[in-house]
């Protein structure tokens, strides 16, 4: 590592959003050094879906408009955000994208599969076009850089092996039209890859946030931008009220490293601190619950900038999702929380409390499931967890977490130890309810109106089906409604879900650049904060598929560009 002040900046965190706030301030003339903590770098970033959340695009089949993005905006975030950020986000999104695609990571959107906005009901929400997705690329450009990249996520790798796009998942989970063409074209893919398989069972197809990853870190390294892993920031360098640099450690080592002209904190949120959630998020709550990574994002962002006089917003508040908890086949000993971002929409299903009770339309966004979740538990003292209930049409028919459709996958070939562990089983709905601890009667009284609702296509406790979101979500051949199903074909399931995450959203307050602020309403000179290590420019809102990653990124370029023009208008 070069001496102290040798940097301009200093990015803490690999993930998309400091991967990429790396490029563009090296592009725009600055000495970027990125350190990471892990021994992997790409963070939840790796793991994710890789999808961004675009406002007017320009490729959405749907008609769209900055002003028409800035209304949905304001009305999901209600307030919490200021205006100029929120109009921030809106106009350098798409700039952003193109950022992406002169580095040779292409994104667009998909006229069949594109996902619907998550608040279906406000203002200037869309059916579809503002998500956008990753196209796949080849792991081997990375040379040996590629087994430092975090692997996917079990739940987009078929047989915890071979990656799956947004497409083919989806096919596959829900049993498409052609779902067996896919299976065979990613297995005979795969297999006949024979120089790859004699090296190593990790699959060399980049898929999802894989692909994004992958696609900045090759940038980094086509630029000479060095990126040091296993190098833990602990503390931020200050010098009259302006941040200077940091202390890290790294490999029992303690480095001081200088940023001449700004740290950008990109470090993750705090869902991986024990502490930080029971100080912060409203109980009960576990680090083991949440979908991210373990270990590396517990807080070190916002300790280090509370540290410096930080202002903090959003501290509560965190991107919520159900999460399975799931032993692992592979790994012995070891339970892993998968997020159910899909699942729930499928018919054949539904979830209650502990007191045997609906409380919420299951077809609606994971973010909005889990606050349903918080509301829940206040009021009846009776969820987290709650249990999601299914059939066997279900279970047939569609993909859960890693276990895949019993049609593909039998009961009898999941490992034993996931039988009412992982997935709970009895011929009726009473002995069901017996192994849940769950109340019979409610439970039978909650799944007959139910079914009789589902007859008719219609719920009518909670809405389920009755929006372009829930529909989008359910299975095109079902009728009459594609997220509403009886649940009458023994024997019937249940799986646990936990109040998860793939991330909090809270942290230091940050202007429309960026800028960290602290408790007097000023800027701290030097210091940036951006993705889950910041205040979320989504506030309490989770807007649609991609909110965070675009946040993140969208962020990350204008916090280069800020360093670069205080470089250039030193007195500005
Ligand atoms: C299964 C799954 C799917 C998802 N899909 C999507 C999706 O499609 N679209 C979307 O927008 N969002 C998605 N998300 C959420 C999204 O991945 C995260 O919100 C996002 O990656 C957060 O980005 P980040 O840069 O803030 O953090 P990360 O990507 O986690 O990066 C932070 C990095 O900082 C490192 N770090 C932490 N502390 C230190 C320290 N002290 N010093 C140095 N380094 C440190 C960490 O090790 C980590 O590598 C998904 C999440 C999950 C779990």
């Amino acid at each position: 590592m070069d001496d102290a002040q040798d940097y301009d900046v200093i990015v803490v965190g690999s993930g998309a959003g400091g991967m990429l706030a790396a490029v563009r301030a090296h592009d725009l003339g600055l000495k970027t050094l990125v350190i990471e903590r892990s021994d992997h770098y790409g963070g939840t970033s790796a793991v994710s879906g890789g999808a961004l959340w675009i406002p007017a695009n320009g490729e959405s089949p749907n008609p769209d408009s900055p002003e028409l993005s800035l209304d949905y905006l304001r009305a999901v975030t209600a307030g919490a955000v200021p205006e100029a950020k929120l109009r921030r986000y809106v106009e350098y999104a798409p700039r952003m994208i193109a950022h992406l695609k002169a580095l040779g990571v292409r994104y667009f959107t998909h006229q069949e599969l594109s996902y619907p906005d998550y608040y279906p009901f406000a203002p200037g929400a869309l059916p579809a076009g503002r998500t956008m997705f990753v196209a796949s690329t080849d792991g081997a450009v990375l040379g040996e850089e590629f087994f430092r990249l975090r692997e996917a996520d079990p739940s987009y790798r078929l047989f915890n092996r071979i990656a799956m796009d947004n497409e083919e998942g989806l096919a596959i989970a829900a049993q498409a039209k052609g779902w067996q063409l896919t299976l065979a074209r990613l297995i005979f893919d795969y297999w006949s890859d024979i120089r790859w398989r004699l090296r190593t069972p990790r699959d060399r197809q980049l898929k999802l946030g894989g692909a994004l990853i992958g696609g900045l870190r090759k940038a980094l390294a086509d630029r000479g931008i060095p990126l040091q892993l296993k190098t833990r920031m602990r503390t931020l360098l200050t010098e009259n009220g302006r941040v200077t640099g940091l202390v890290a450690e790294q490999e029992g080592q303690v480095l001081h490293i200088g940023a001449a002209r700004g740290v950008i904190l990109a470090c993750g949120g705090f869902e991986q601190s024990q502490t930080l959630r029971e100080r912060y998020l409203d109980q009960p709550t576990m680090a083991s619950w949440s979908a991210t990574p373990r270990e590396n994002n517990t807080g070190d962002g916002l300790l280090a900038a509370l540290e410096v006089g930080a202002d903090t917003e959003f501290l509560n508040e965190a991107w919520w999702a159900p999460t399975l908890p799931t032993p692992s086949a592979h790994a012995p000993n070891t339970v892993r929380n998968l997020a159910m971002f899909l699942e729930r929409g499928y018919p054949h299903s539904l979830a209650v409390n502990r007191l045997g009770k609906r409380f919420v339309n299951e077809a609606c966004s994971y973010h909005q499931f889990g606050q349903a979740m918080l509301r829940d538990n206040a009021a009846t003292g009776a969820n987290m967890p709650c249990w999601l209930v299914f059939d066997a049409t279900f279970r047939r028919n569609y993909a859960l977490g890693s276990l895949l459709p019993a049609q593909m996958v039998p009961d009898s070939k999941l490992p034993p130890e996931w039988l009412d562990n992982l997935l709970y089983r009895a011929d009726t709905l009473a002995g069901l309810a017996a192994k849940l601890a769950l109340p019979a009667d409610a439970l039978a009284a909650t799944v007959a109106r139910f079914n009789a609702g589902a007859r008719q296509g219609v719920d009518e406790d909670f809405g389920r089906g009755g929006n372009f979101h829930n529909l989008f979500y359910g299975d095109a051949r079902h009728t009459p409604n594609r997220t509403l199903g009886e649940l009458i074909t023994a024997p019937f399931y249940a799986v646990r879900l936990d109040l998860g995450d793939i991330g909090t959203k809270g942290g230091p307050k940050t202007d429309e650049n960026a800028r960290v602020m602290a408790t007097d309403g000023q800027a701290i000179p030097g210091l940036y904060a951006i993705g889950n290590a910041a205040g979320s420019v989504m506030g309490g809102a989770y807007p649609g598929a991609g909110a965070t990653l675009g946040a993140a990124m969208t962020f990350g370029c204008l916090a280069a560009a800020d360093i670069a023009q205080e470089r250039d208008h030193p007195s500005r």
